[in-house]
């Protein structure tokens, strides 16, 4: 028996987004910088500063092909 399947399913595509994250330490606020306006956004959560920030998030509009050869 394993935990893993053998047939891996391929990994999401993931790539990094810059975002705005919350610099209150037990709030989990953040957000794309893509929506935010240029100034420093407050977050929407508790209100605190947001300072710059890198996601690697699944990017679910891939559109590439699939790898064959
Ligand atoms: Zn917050």
């Amino acid at each position: 028996m394993s935990y893993y399947n053998k047939r891996n399913q391929e990994p999401l595509p993931k790539e990094d987004v810059s975002t705005w994250e919350c610099t209150k330490e037990d709030c989990i606020g953040w957000s794309r910088k893509n929506f935010a306006g240029s100034d420093t956004p407050t977050c929407p959560l508790c209100g605190s500063k947001m300072i710059d920030g890198v996601r690697s998030l699944v990017n679910l509009q891939n559109n590439s092909q699939t790898a064959s050869s």
